[in-house]
């Protein structure tokens, strides 16, 4: 116990959320993180500095696997079978980003395969999607030892590869799922909890947070939870804005309960 009555457990905690925070605002793009760390203001969207349409997205997501391929630049190399770069439309209006290949997707080679990427199949199909016209990728595309969450300097060193993807697709919505994909967009040690629920911004292109399908499957009591989370992404999705002020305030519209359900 220190003198302030911390643990050094707390202070243990304390140190890898500013970790988490300083790595996150580097991957969100925002240098100067002093200036951020003061002004809530920096780093949020000015659409006329937002960033152009890659002309060729498709070739631009090409060249970035082609840099990434037989990638050995932070340790998670060591254990992987396969680079989980990513698929789905170079044109997608929708991204999501998870956090890293669990063993399936480090066997095929894809992200989202497991039972956890059925029920990102059935969240998809529930906004109007087919799985081939989103985009679907990871923050570390190697497989992190016994599904462990990626640390710091792994994001560090993945993180500008989803950067590009990101910058390469230009979508109109970003749907980060799970407390380490939220943190690093976001640029924030915040809880998924607290994260979720409104719209954020990445470089001008709005971002929502939602729970991972994998937490879904063992909590499925928030699952109504995720299904408001895919309202604000419809919502964005169709009018680049929230309708009748977001989650929980007044004149928002339920929908059925058999719209709800997204997932076993
Ligand atoms: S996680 Fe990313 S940076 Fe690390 S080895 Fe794999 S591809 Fe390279």
């Amino acid at each position: 116990m220190t003198p302030s009555g911390k643990t050094e457990r707390d202070i243990a905690e304390t140190l890898r959320q500013l970790r988490l925070v300083m790595t996150g605002l580097q991957v969100a793009g925002i240098e100067d993180w002093a200036a951020a760390w003061s002004d809530p203001a920096v780093g949020l969207p000015e659409p006329e500095k937002a960033i152009e349409q890659e002309p060729d997205p498709a070739g631009g997501l090409t060249v970035i696997a082609g840099e990434l391929e037989g990638c050995r630049r932070c340790r998670l190399h060591s254990e992987r079978t396969r680079i989980v770069f990513g698929e789905g439309s170079a044109h997608a209006p929708l991204v999501f980003v998870g956090e890293g290949p669990g063993l399936e997707e480090d066997r095929q080679g894809r992200p989202f395969v497991g039972r956890a990427g059925r029920l990102l199949d059935q969240m998809i199909k529930a906004l109007g999607f087919h799985r081939e016209a989103v985009y679907i990728c990871n923050v570390v595309k190697c497989r992190p030892p016994k599904n462990r969450t990626p640390e710091s300097e792994e994001i560090a060193r993945c993180g500008p590869f989803l950067i590009r993807q990101i910058e390469a697709i230009r979508p109109r919505v970003i749907c980060a799922l799970g407390a380490c994909a939220a943190q690093t967009l976001v640029g924030t040690g915040s809880s998924i909890s607290r994260l979720r629920g409104s719209v954020h911004y990445w470089r001008g292109i709005p971002l929502i947070c939602t729970f991972h399908p994998a937490y879904l499957l063992r909590t499925p009591a928030q699952k109504a939870a995720a299904w408001e989370d895919l309202i604000l992404v419809r919502d964005l999705l169709k009018t680049g804005c929230v309708q009748d002020g977001g989650i929980g305030r007044e004149g928002i519209k339920p929908s059925p309960a058999s719209d709800r359900h997204i997932g076993p």
